[in-house]
């Protein structure tokens, strides 16, 4: 449906009493899949634009500061992920970037709403690029139950990139999930995790952080990168690790990669590690209220 130049997409968040919005030229596809909403937009200015539930998910032109930095800080810090799984992740970016490292021999992407991805396909296909890798394994189903199959000690790297913590994403922010993650990670292995913005949802960062620790983490860490379509446009990941440290990671192997990034380098990746703080504050006070 053709609109005027001067409509436009607006996500209100109530809860934090914010809005984002996007001038749009045309509306692409809307669909109620059986998990969500998918509306897809041509805007004028950041490419095309995927919102779920309302909630601006991924655009054409800001998506590579996301994708590059729920990857590759965790990667480096591994010193060679093999198996990787992917959790929600639909929209295929996570993925491209993933298999961007050639330690990786599998990664799986467990998202649970196949619409998501055969739309990305559709109208995303730059994210799709890595779907065909043989590494790559695209399955549709709650990434919860895949977990708690999953074999013990199989996995080097775990990638929760879900929806917000609300309908089939809340589980993957509570202790039984974070359990059967920590279960079916090697020693060594890795979990990093979008947690929202670390201005609008401290709360949700110290929970995070609070219940990766009960579960049994050895070092749990943030990462905060800019995300100009999310709410507040700052953006928090956090990485947890199981019988490891965080301090550190391959610089070498990151200052000598073989693919190209527009966001993530040595000096984005350790600026990402830096804590402002107020977040050490709130982070090292566990019950702060
Ligand atoms: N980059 C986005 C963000 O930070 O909000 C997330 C991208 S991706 C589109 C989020 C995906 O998580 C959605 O496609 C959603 O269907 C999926 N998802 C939510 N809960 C899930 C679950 N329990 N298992 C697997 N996928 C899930």
């Amino acid at each position: 449906m053709a609109l005027n130049e001067t409509e436009w997409f607006t996500e209100i968040q109530d809860k934090t009493g914010t809005a984002f919005s996007l001038r749009i030229r045309e509306r692409l596809h809307s669909e109620k899949s059986p998990y969500q909403q998918i509306d897809i937009y041509e805007t004028t200015d950041f490419g095309r634009l995927m919102i779920l539930d309302g909630c601006t998910m991924v655009s054409d032109r800001d998506n590579f500061l996301y994708h590059e930095m729920m990857t590759h800080p965790a990667l480096f810090t591994h010193p060679a992920a093999r198996q990787v799984a992917i959790i929600g992740g639909g929209d295929c970016g996570t993925l491209r970037e993933v298999l961007r490292h050639d330690s990786v021999e599998q990664a799986w992407q467990i998202e649970i709403d196949e619409r998501v991805t055969r739309l990305s396909e559709q109208y995303f296909p730059a994210l799709c690029e890595a779907n065909d890798d043989p590494r790559a394994e695209l399955l549709f189903e709650d990434g919860i139950a895949w977990m708690k199959q999953r074999p013990e000690n199989s996995l080097d790297l775990i990638i929760i990139d879900s929806t917000d913590p609300v309908g089939p994403a809340e589980g993957l922010f509570g202790l039984p999930f974070y359990l059967s993650c920590l279960a079916a990670l090697k020693p060594g292995g890795l979990l990093i995790q979008q947690t929202e913005s670390p201005l609008l949802h401290q709360e949700l960062i110290r929970d995070v952080h609070q219940t990766l620790r009960e579960a049994g983490f050895q070092a749990v860490r943030p990462l905060l990168f800019p995300q100009p379509i999310y709410p507040s446009g700052w953006w928090s990941a956090t990485m947890a690790r199981k019988s490891a440290d965080l301090n550190g990671f391959r610089e070498m192997g990151a200052a000598s990669k073989g693919f190209a990034t527009r966001y993530y380098s040595v000096d984005t990746h350790k600026a990402a590690l830096a804590i402002p703080p107020f977040l050490q504050q709130l982070l090292a006070t566990p019950d702060a209220s």
